[in-house]
């Protein structure tokens, strides 16, 4: 069984972490917030009081960090993860941040003779509790090789997706698709039922039509039309539209550096910026059905 330090104990990293000790595996953990460190020991994580005794003398660290700066701080700071970490581990950041970050951060490590997985996830709070994560991973083969028992514990699927900074990209693409297709299918159920078509009507057409995707399928923004969905919560998330947003300003800024335009993108990040704007940011992410509807909360 592995040693591994874990670094960024909230909503996601606390139960991948907890999914970790349960396996088996001994887990060091630090967080700056006191009630995650709460949360870590409950779930037999020793939680000790900085990234430095984290990452020292462990097979294996991993982050779980809200965004770009965090995770640079934490690998390259005073005391970070770089600096104490022994020769020969893996070093797997799952937060998702920008892919030049992760580049950046990847390089530094390299510098260090270490290798570096970049490997966000998708699935959410209840994903990262039933250890149902789908990881996206960036870096070496024999990296991905090495740290799949671990993906395996915390996750569904795994999935190689190339050199250094891919799994970024990978989840930046991902979620634009994702934003894109929830704002063409508010758009489409609004427009049925003003048109006189009901709503189910439509779902049960284009469920089985060339219009059917993943969102209109499991997000359905339509109160009443799929019952695990949040539009029958009151919107209350799933996957809140700040993330969403946060998600979506990735892919511009991908798309920026690379030189690409996403149009649809760029309009999918405008719609959620006002929706955000709003007071909207904790309300799911199918909530901008109601935006588009001008009936709001
Ligand atoms: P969160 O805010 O609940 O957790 C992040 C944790 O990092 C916090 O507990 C915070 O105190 C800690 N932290 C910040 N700076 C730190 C530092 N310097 N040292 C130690 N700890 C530090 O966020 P979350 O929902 O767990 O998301 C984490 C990452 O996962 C984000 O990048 C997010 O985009 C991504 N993600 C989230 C979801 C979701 O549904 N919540 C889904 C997929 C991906």
């Amino acid at each position: 069984m592995a040693e591994i330090g874990f670094i960024g104990l909230g909503n996601m990293g606390g139960p991948m972490a907890a999914n970790l000790v349960k396996a088996g595996h001994g887990v060091k953990g630090y967080d700056i917030g006191a009630d995650a460190l709460k949360t870590a020991e409950k779930n037999g994580i020793k939680v000790v009081g900085s990234v430095e005794e984290a990452a020292q003398g462990v097979e294996t660290v991993i982050t779980m960090l809200p965004a770009g700066e965090h995770v640079h701080e934490v690998y390259t700071g005073e005391g970070g993860v770089l600096s104490v970490t022994r020769e020969g581990a893996h070093l797997i950041d799952c937060s998702t941040i920008d892919v030049a970050s992760a580049r950046a951060v990847h390089e530094a490590a390299e510098d260090e003779g270490l290798e570096m997985l970049d490997a966000p996830v998708s699935g959410g709070v209840a994903g990262a509790e039933a250890g149902q994560l789908t990881f996206m991973v960036g870096g070496s083969e024999a990296a991905f090789n090495a740290a799949k028992p671990l993906f395996d514990i915390m996750g569904k699927a795994a999935v190689h997706a190339g050199p250094a900074g891919n799994g970024q990209v990978a989840k930046a693409c991902n979620n634009m698709i994702l934003g894109i297709s929830m704002l063409a299918i508010s758009e489409a159920f609004t427009l049925a039922e003003k048109q006189g078509l009901d709503p189910q009507k439509l779902f049960d057409i284009s469920s089985q039509a060339s219009g059917m995707c993943w969102a209109m399928l499991n997000h359905n923004p339509v109160p009443g039309i799929v019952e695990t969905a949040a539009s029958n919560r009151d919107y209350k998330p799933g996957f809140a539209a700040g993330m969403m947003l946060k998600d979506l300003r990735l892919a511009q800024d991908a798309a920026l550096n690379a030189g690409c335009a996403t149009p649809m993108g760029a309009e999918a990040a405008a719609l959620y910026t006002i929706f955000c704007n709003s007071g909207y940011a904790d309300k799911d992410y199918s909530g901008v059905y109601k935006m588009l509807r001008g009936e709001w909360f």
